[in-house]
This record gives C-alpha cells, sequence and structure tokens, in this order.
C-alpha cells in the first residue's frame, strides 16, 4: 500500500474525549473515528488489524471443527419471549419496531436465533455434536460507553454456539474450545491469562474470561504465584485463614463507643485490629432478615451471600429496616442477642445470620452491641452467636491463600477479551432444542457458548504494548509487517529502490505499507511511530552509497543496517510467524 494513496488521517493531538490509551491511539493513528457515543467508524488502517484478528479466530475456530455461519442482526422479540429475556434483559437490549408495529431487538448476542436453527435442523444424535459460529456486529446501549471500541455499543463479536448429546461431550468440547481460545491469543502475540469466572468447587469451573494483560484494564484479576490458578476478582474462591496463636476466651464486655460507627474508630478507641472485628451488614433475603457476617479487614461479596443465602431477591436493609431489625443504626449491629424481627404482617421472624469462613472459630472478636453507642468486646463464636453457616461470602485480597495449592495470591489488572460458557439447557429446555437418540427417544441437548471481542482485542492489544510515542503492534495483529521509508522521494535512485524492495516484499506475501508522501523524515518517522509497524526499512542517498538499508524494529530503540541484496531475506524471514500455521484437516468437533 502507498501511503499517498491510503487514508490514514494521523493526529497530533488526542481527541479530548478519548478516555484511554487505546482510544487515543487508535484516533491519532486514523484508525477509527468515532461517529456518536459507542459508535465507530474504521478506517482503512483499523479495519486491516481487525481482520487479522478474525483471520486467526476464525483459524481456529475452523481447527475445532466449528461451522461458520451468519445471523440476522436483527431479531424477533417471539424468539425472546420464548426464553424470557426480553423482560429481563433490560435497557442494554435496543429494542426496534417495524413498519407493522412488531417488536424486535438488535442481537446483542444470539442464544436464541441459534438454538431456533438447531431445533429446526438438526434433529438425529448423528449430527450431534455440533459447533457452529459467526462474526456478527452487535449492538448493546451500555450504560456509560467508554475506552473508544473498548466498551462501545455496537461492536464485532465471535459467537459460537456448541450442541452435544450429553453432557460428557459438553465438558470435553468445552476444554477442547478452551485451548483454541489459547491458541487464539497465543498466536496474536498477547500476554493473557484465563481465570475462573464462576466460584466453582474444586476441581473446576464451567465458566472461564480471558483477560488480556494490562495495568490500565478495568478487571482486576486473582492469581496465584505459584500454579496456574486466576480468577476474577469479584469470583475468587476465598478460604478460611490459617489459624492464629491460641487464646483464652474471655467474658462478653460491652464497651461505649459514642459516635463510632466504623470498624476504623472502633479500632483507633480500643486498640484492637481489624481482623478481630465482626463487621456485620443486614439484608433481606426474599423478605426475611438476614445478617451477613465478614472479618473487619474484609468486605463482603453480595453474589456470593445471594448464592449462600439461596434467596432469589436480596435487598440490602434500609436505615429504617436497621432501626427496626436491630433495634440501632447501621454501625451498632452486632449478632449477639439478636432480637426477633416483626415482619410488616406482625408476625415474629428470627433473623437469619450467616457468617464468613474467616470467622469461624474467632476468639475475643467485637462487633456492635445492637444498641447505639455500644459495641460489645470478646465475642465467641458458638458461644456468643452461632449462624446457621460458614461460608465463603467476602472479596479476595492479595496474600490470601491459594484455593488450589499452597501458594498466596496476587492481584493484577487485565481486560476480559473472551468468555467460555458451559450453558446446559438453559436455552434448549425453554426452546424445545431436542433430537432423537439412537434408540429414537427424543433428548434434550446440552450447550456451551463461547465469544471474543474481536473489536476489543484490537483495543487491548494496544492497551498492552504501546510507548510515549504510538502503538507497538505485535507482528500477527499489525496491519503492516513491514514500512518502508524513502528519505529522499524526488531522488530516482532512492525512489526506485524503494519501490523495488516494497514490491518485491509484497510478492513474497509480506504485507508492506511504503510511505512515498513528500513529507519531511521527521513527519514520517513520528508517524511510523504512531502507527507501530512492527519494522521500518528507510532508504537513503546515503545508505544506498553502502549498498545498505536501515532497519529498525518499533520494539527496540536502535537501527542497524542491512546490504541491499540481504535485506528481502532477512525481512521476509521477519515476517514469517505472522503468517498462518497449517491448519489439519478440522477434527470433528
Ligand atoms: P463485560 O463484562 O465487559 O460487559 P460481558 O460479560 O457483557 O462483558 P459477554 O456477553 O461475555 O460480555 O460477551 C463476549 C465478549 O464480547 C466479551 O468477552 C467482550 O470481549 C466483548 N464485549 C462485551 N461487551 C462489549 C462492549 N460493550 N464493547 C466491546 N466488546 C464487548
Ligand atoms: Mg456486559
Amino acid at each position: 500500500m502507498r501511503y499517498s494513496r491510503y487514508l490514514i488521517p494521523t493526529l497530533r493531538e488526542a481527541p479530548s474525549d478519548a478516555d484511554n490509551v487505546s482510544a487515543v491511539l487508535m484516533q491519532r493513528a486514523g484508525m477509527i473515528r468515532k461517529l456518536a457515543a459507542g459508535l465507530y467508524d474504521w478506517l482503512p488502517l483499523g479495519l486491516r488489524t481487525l481482520r487479522k484478528v478474525e483471520r486467526i479466530v476464525r483459524e481456529e475456530m475452523d481447527r475445532i471443527g466449528g461451522q461458520e455461519v451468519a445471523l440476522p442482526v436483527v431479531q424477533p422479540s417471539e424468539l425472546w419471549n420464548e426464553t424470557g429475556r426480553w423482560k429481563v434483559y433490560g435497557k442494554e437490549l435496543l429494542r426496534i419496531k417495524d413498519r407493522k408495529n412488531a417488536d424486535f431487538c438488535f442481537a446483542p448476542t444470539a442464544e436464541e436465533v441459534i438454538t431456533d436453527l438447531v431445533r429446526r435442523d438438526v434433529r438425529s444424535w448423528r449430527q450431534l455434536p455440533a459447533m457452529f459460529y459467526q462474526f456478527g456486529l452487535k449492538f448493546r446501549d451500555e450504560i456509560r460507553p467508554r475506552f473508544g471500541v473498548m466498551r462501545a455499543r455496537e461492536f464485532l463479536m465471535k459467537d459460537a454456539y456448541s450442541f452435544h448429546a450429553d453432557d460428557e461431550d459438553a465438558g470435553r468440547f468445552y476444554e477442547v474450545a478452551y485451548q483454541a481460545y489459547q491458541r487464539v491469543f497465543e498466536r496474536g502475540g498477547l500476554r493473557f491469562k484465563p481465570v475462573e469466572a464462576q466460584a466453582g468447587a474444586i476441581g473446576g469451573s464451567f465458566s472461564h474470561e480471558f483477560m488480556v494483560l494490562a495495568e490500565t484494564g478495568e478487571e482486576t484479576i486473582v492469581a496465584c504465584t505459584q500454579c496456574s490458578y486466576g480468577a476474577n476478582v469479584e469470583r475468587a474462591e476465598c478460604l478460611a485463614p490459617r489459624p492464629g496463636a491460641p487464646e483464652a476466651p474471655k467474658p462478653l464486655e460491652e464497651v461505649h463507643t459514642p459516635n463510632m460507627g466504623s470498624v476504623v474508630e472502633v479500632s483507633a478507641h480500643t486498640g484492637l485490629p481489624a481482623t478481630k472485628f465482626l463487621k456485620t451488614q443486614l439484608y433481606l433475603a426474599d423478605g426475611v432478615p438476614l445478617m451477613a457476617l465478614v472479618r473487619g479487614d474484609h468486605e463482603l461479596n453480595e453474589p456470593k451471600l445471594q448464592t449462600a443465602s439461596g434467596a432469589a431477591l436480596l435487598e440490602r436493609a434500609t436505615d429504617d429496616q436497621y432501626r427496626s431489625i436491630a433495634g440501632c443504626d447501621v454501625g451498632y449491629a452486632g449478632p449477639v442477642h439478636l432480637p426477633r424481627w416483626k415482619d410488616p404482617k406482625g408476625q415474629m421472624v428470627t433473623v437469619r445470620v450467616i457468617a464468613d469462613r474467616s470467622l469461624e472459630g474467632l476468639v475475643n472478636g467485637l462487633s456492635g452491641a445492637n444498641r447505639k453507642d455500644y459495641h460489645l468486646a470478646n465475642i465467641n463464636a458458638g458461644r456468643d452467636f452461632q449462624p446457621e453457616s460458614y461460608k465463603d461470602l467476602r472479596m479476595a485480597v492479595p496474600q490470601d491463600p491459594c484455593p488450589r495449592c499452597a501458594g498466596l495470591v496476587e492481584f493484577t489488572k487485565g481486560i476480559e477479551v473472551g468468555h467460555t460458557f458451559k450453558l446446559g439447557t438453559k436455552y434448549s429446555e425453554k426452546m424445545n432444542a431436542v433430537y432423537l437418540d439412537a434408540e429414537q427417544k427424543s433428548k434434550v441437548m446440552i450447550m456451551g457458548c463461547y465469544g471474543i471481542g474481536v473489536t476489543r482485542v484490537v483495543a487491548a492489544a494496544i492497551e498492552q504494548n504501546h510507548d510515549d510515542n504510538g502503538i507497538i503492534w505485535p507482528l500477527a495483529l499489525a496491519p503492516f509487517a513491514v514500512e518502508v521509508i524513502p528519505i529522499e522521494v524526488d531522488d530516482e535512485a532512492v525512489r526506485e529502490a524503494a519501490n523495488a524492495l516494497y514490491k518485491s516484499l509484497w510478492e513474497k506475501g509480506v504485507e508492506t505499507l511504503l510511505d512515498d508522501r513528500p513529507e519531511r523524515p521527521g513527519v514520517r518517522f513520528k508517524d511510523a511511530d504512531l502507527i507501530g509497524i512492527p519494522l521500518r526499512v528507510v532508504i537513503s542517498k546515503k545508505t544506498l552509497a553502502d549498498r545498505e538499508v536501515e532497519f529498525k524494529r518499533r520494539d527496540q530503540p536502535k537501527a542497524e543496517r542491512l546490504k541491499l541484496d540481504e535485506a528481502l531475506e532477512r525481512l521476509v524471514d521477519f515476517a514469517a510467524p505472522a503468517s498462518s500455521p497449517p491448519v489439519a484437516a478440522p477434527a470433528a468437533s
């Protein structure tokens, strides 16, 4: 491609509303332009990288036997009503009406549509397993679109759905898809980590998020320093801490704590460390009061509490409800001598108490006394309060024990670029996606789904690979592998040498950009750094006098000289890893 004939409108300044590195660099490099909140035009340079990601993903989906389809972006509400998601999906679902006033939505995902296709056309056990995938535009009316294409409203997703005769096969294929995802991100040249996305029982979880590691990532990842365990912080499993030194239980004692509702204040007043505190939080679990207890230095994790409580609806108690349940304000409630509660119908109900695992065996702890301005000291678990259960209720913290090995965990940041999920019969049952087994018995299919945010991968790659001057593309995702810059564009020898190299590189399959613009070299070097092509080759009168060219890798500081007659071969070698590895005949999925 000749730069002079190609639209790469680079910008010296960052657009004022670009709110992270990749949004700034993608716009400055002329890859994208913003049309409206969360809507972006992809320009030629940006699209080339997007297609690189797409190609890698497609090859890896084909390799595991995926069958590519293309499903409509406008979906009828009937299908969404069958699964009940028309009601529960909320405002992220962009609902539209056609001229007959019929309801449709713009696809945010495609479980309903693919399940509908499969229930009509896949009938026999002989056709299973089957995996279908597509590259489809998705629209989600995100509350706060931000970070450029990273959290956009319209984005390109690779969504894949697999159908199986039984659970065992779905489990087997989950592993196959997981490996394919690993290969996608490895081939993309990205540092990444698959993390558990569901607090599963030991032995494995059936949902994983694939995170590109970057300090600027939105997601916090809990990762073991010794084994491969990783989890999203919201889902990371927390074990009970190792027991401390033994201590003799002391008698309960009231402590006067006027106007001290927080752990910090009471800790300063009593001299007790936060690890001795029982932090309480009141909820209504399906209308029944529930007190959750975590240690003073920990934070409660509401989704974990919801699972532990078994409640369909978990609501935080209001200040008024606090007073009516515990008889005091927030900050003074505690599990000892909890009164029974008169519910709105006048019935007396017992307040449920669930405690985090780290409070089991607590000796001489401190909590609110259910009385204004008082706390209780020397609370002993079992003696002074007995929760209905000790469960994992808290958020993980750095240095927690790893739930899989004897190591400790640390925190890092990442960007979620992919998600694998074992769905089971969630959709197939409601939509009656069944097949006939070998005995002609009708059975419900088991499903899995697997998404990759193709547009988000582009932005994540930049978040991970850039410097002050611009993007540093991993070779596999670069819009071009090589950029040739002739210094004196008016000099015939220079121009011819550059043209010849440019042509030969394309003939050898190396995607090359020739910056033939009549701009000062400084301007072109700046642009080259900004758009981040992995290898820059400079040809000038000076280098030609030595029958040489200068080349510089974008990820390394120093330029080197190369003999003109060796240049082609060296450049072809450099670019070779970016081409696709051979794809063997796809396995039966
Ligand atoms: P998030 O938690 O980031 O909102 P999600 O759980 O809603 O993601 P999925 O429904 O699992 O995402 O979608 C599959 C993939 O699509 C995600 O892993 C992500 O890479 C991508 N994705 C989701 N929402 C967006 C968005 N608003 N903009 C760009 N990519 C997105
Ligand atoms: Mg989302």
